[in-house]
């Protein structure tokens, strides 16, 4: 609880933006199938063409206008921060991962549990989405549609379910140009870009401390500048969602509804997993405790990172309980925690391979096992370079799919039902975090659990 209200607190009185986003996706989905159902074929034009003509200037220009303004305004402020904010996280998180390893023991065992963990989210992520395949409840006819709504100017428009993973760009997956990659990042060069950031980052962590200090400081203020549009971005967020949600849902309907809720629980499904499944026989196995007892402790952790959607702004939290409720020594929770607030992200990693999937199936996009290979592996990476703030995992996503030629647009499809996606997979990346300091803890003898008197 005190968790929760210090989140609150800091949110200032009106109503939490992440309800005001819940109440944009009510009101959109609402509006949307109101539109849909009054004229199934032409949407919201019908409903416009049916009422008197002093109403139908506004709601056109409403429909035409203001709401894919609306949406496309936010997927931009999201889309324009992508090379900034993933060239500075990446280097920073490989870098910082490095000395990380330059630590010593401590520091190599918490990369070995970084991808450990990581690893086996992304492989329940993978297994889940190909098992159940959210994203084909929707018939050839909707994907028709949504390719018609989505595809925007400059993205090759193909038949659905023809559409082929485009070559490697310009100097392949080795990028000979990188500032040019960074000038297509939404068309392709992504990858090349971030290969070129991660031997960046590599590459820091291996020279002179000393005269690389003030590059570092350098990515350090874009990351967090990067991190603050994010934040500018997502207080349109509620009105996006609206007018994201009213979009789909004029066009297609209550299907869209039955692929997005699927794709969704899979999702819950997945964390749920991660969680009680995957961390609980990791806090038992390898950390040597209750997993009841280690989660009830940290209570107030996960609470704050639900209703924060923010690794970051948990992090204090999250250093104060480490070592107050589960006595972890402050050295090492210190760094791991620091460090896993952006690098160690399980349940951001599981969200973002279930998504990549998700989007691929929608559109029709045929993986085979060697896409498939290289999207769980981006989907670690894509764990490490994603912010903790709310939505950072958008960007990444956004990026990596327009290499598979999904439209850029049509992120906003499953950014409507995000927000409680993104307040429960937040909660795994701290518990995450908080779960290897303990492991490591155990490992280095340096455990020591504080009885429940004490904490009652
Ligand atoms: N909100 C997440 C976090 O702060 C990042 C994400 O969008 O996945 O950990």
């Amino acid at each position: 609880m005190r968790g929760i209200l210090v989140a609150m607190s800091e949110k200032g009185k009106g109503m939490a933006l992440h309800n005001k986003i819940l109440v944009g996706l009510f009101l959109g989905a609402i509006a949307g199938l109101a539109a849909n159902i009054i004229g199934p074929s032409a949407g919201w034009q019908s409903l416009v063409n049916g009422t008197p003509g002093w109403i139908q200037t506004p709601l056109t220009w409403m429909y035409v206008n203001l709401i894919p303004f609306v949406g496309d305004a936010f997927l931009a402020m999201i889309y324009m921060i992508v090379v900034p904010l993933l060239f500075s996280a990446l280097i920073l998180g490989v870098s910082e991962l490095g000395d990380v390893a330059k630590v010593g023991r401590i520091g190599v065992r918490s990369l070995l549990l970084t991808l450990l963990f990581s690893g086996i989210a992304v492989v329940i992520a993978f297994a889940l989405v190909n098992a159940v395949k959210p994203g084909t409840f929707i018939s050839q006819e909707s994907r028709e549609v949504l390719y018609e709504q989505y595809a925007t100017k400059g993205t090759e428009k193909q038949a659905a379910g023809e559409v082929k993973i485009p070559d490697p760009p310009a100097g392949g997956i080795i990028p000979k140009n990188p500032l040019l990659e960074a000038t297509r990042a939404l068309s392709g060069g992504i990858m090349p870009f971030m290969f070129f950031a991660l031997l960046f980052g590599l590459a820091m962590c291996k020279s002179d401390t000393e005269k690389v200090a003030p590059v570092k400081q350098f990515f350090d203020g874009i990351f967090e500048i990067s991190q603050k549009v994010i934040d500018i971005a997502m207080l349109l967020a509620p009105y996006a969602v609206f007018a994201l949600i009213f979009q789909t849902a004029a066009g297609l309907g209550i299907e869209i509804f039955k692929t997005l809720g699927a794709y969704a629980v899979v999702v819950l499904v997945g964390l749920a997993i991660h969680m009680f499944v995957v961390y609980s026989i990791l806090i038992k196995v390898i950390a040597k405790r209750n997993p009841l007892t280690f989660f009830r402790n940290i209570r107030s952790v996960m609470l704050t990172a639900f209703a924060t959607s923010s690794s970051n702004a948990t992090l204090p939290i999250a250093l104060k309980s480490a070592e107050e409720d589960l006595g972890l020594p402050k050295e090492i929770s210190s760094f791991v925690l620091t460090v896993g607030a952006t690098a160690n992200q399980n349940g951001t990693a599981l969200f973002e391979g279930i998504t990549l999937i998700f989007f691929c199936q929608l559109f029709g996009i045929p993986l085979d096992a060697s896409q498939q290979f290289m999207l769980l592996m981006l989907s670690i990476l894509a764990g490490i370079g994603t912010a903790g703030v709310p939505g950072g995992s958008w960007p990444v996503i956004g990026s990596i799919l327009t290499t598979m030629k999904v439209p850029a647009g049509a992120i906003g499809i499953a950014f409507g039902v995000d927000r409680i996606l993104d307040m429960s997979r937040t909660v795994l990346n701290v518990t995450g975090d908080i779960a290897i300091a303990a492991c490591v803890a155990e490992w280095e003898g340096q455990s020591v659990e504080i009885p429940d008197e004490v904490l009652a």
